[in-house]
């Protein structure tokens, strides 16, 4: 069963266009443009050419309306996206400090985005699917992270596989519940996707090594390390240690770039390929996503990718 889904939430993001600090003046913005990791993470699968669904909500509105078009245009399927009267879809407003550092205005919990249930349609899609993608930030909204179960549950009772993107706060993983949540997915993981200190968090250990030899003896089947520009690794018993360079580009907006090196990795993999050559696409994924601004604009086909990497100079065999 080739078909890969996730369950989460579907957003606008409006960024300002100007660097400061804070949202306490008036200043120029631009946007709406689609977002959400879990919507990013899943056009990119369908970019790549992947079978792709997701479980989301959004509002009867024009925020609504652009994610879910760029997201039907791009491949996914969008039969469980369900469209909630009353509640404005998701959004972001998000602004740059001169170190880098982003502020953020979220309204996702209280949006239609929070809304996201296991609906008929959405039962019909985890029905059809092979793989199920699951985000750490699923957990902050009690809807999304109880669908999320579900669908986890019945896809890996029919053979199925699970990928895990550990992307939660410290403190929430440290907290019992949130430690429980996390514990339980790394259970059925068989991909781990995580970046920075992720890895040490997922694990409760102090190096590298002993996190890999922790979560490999869980029974995680691999482990895709995100490094940022010093690029990525890969960890599992089959293979190995394999390290990939990243490539030199220009940042110009560096989010979506791990839902993008996660879904080119996760779908080079399930079309057969080796984690050498899944690392350079998902290093191409994520470095042609931070030379673009805008979360969802930098997603790339596999065609664009193969051009990139033979630009590059970084054929693998
Ligand atoms: P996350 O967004 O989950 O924190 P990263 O920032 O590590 O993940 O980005 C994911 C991948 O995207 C990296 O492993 C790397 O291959 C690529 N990438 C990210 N930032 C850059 C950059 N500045 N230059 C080149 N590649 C990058």
């Amino acid at each position: 069963l080739g078909l890969t889904i996730t369950v989460g939430e579907i957003l606008v993001e409006i960024m300002a266009t100007t660097v400061g600090a804070g949202f306490l003046s008036p200043q120029s913005f631009v946007g709406p443009f689609p977002s959400g990791a879990p919507a990013i993470f899943i056009d990119q699968v369908a970019r790549f050419g992947g079978a792709a669904g997701i479980v989301a909500a959004v509002g009867a509105d024009d925020f609504g309306t652009i994610n879910v078009e760029r997201l039907r245009a791009d491949g996914v399927d969008v039969s469980a996206i369900a469209t909630i009267q009353g509640r404005p879809t998701g959004s972001a407003f998000v602004r740059y400090r001169p170190d880098g550092a982003r502020d953020f205005v979220f309204n996702i919990t209280h949006s239609a985005a929070g809304e996201a249930r296991m609906t008929e349609a959405a039962r019909a899609l985890v029905a059809k699917s092979g793989h199920v993608h699951v985000m750490g930030s699923a957990f902050a909204i009690p809807g999304i992270a109880a669908a999320l179960v579900e669908a986890v549950a019945t896809v890996k009772a029919r053979g199925g596989s699970v990928s895990f993107d550990p992307n939660i706060r410290k403190e929430l993983a440290q907290a019992d519940e949130g430690r429980k949540l996390v514990d339980d997915v790394l259970a059925v993981t068989d991909l781990l996707l995580p970046s920075g200190d992720e890895l040490l968090v997922a694990a409760d250990a102090a190096t590298e090594e002993a996190a890999v030899e922790r979560l490999l003896d869980l029974g995680i089947g691999e482990i895709a390390l995100k490094r940022g520009s010093a690029g990525s690794s890969h960890f599992s018993r089959q293979f190995g240690r394999v390290d990939c360079p990243a490539f030199s580009v220009e940042e110009v907006d560096p989010t979506g770039a791990g839902d993008c090196f996660g879904a080119a990795y996760l779908t080079s993999r399930r079309a057969g390929l080796a984690p050498a050559r899944a690392l350079l696409y998902a290093n191409a994924a994520g470095a042609r996503t931070v030379t673009r601004q805008g979360p969802m604009e930098g997603v790339s086909s596999r065609e664009e990718l193969d051009e990139f990497i033979a630009a590059a100079g970084r054929e693998v065999g």
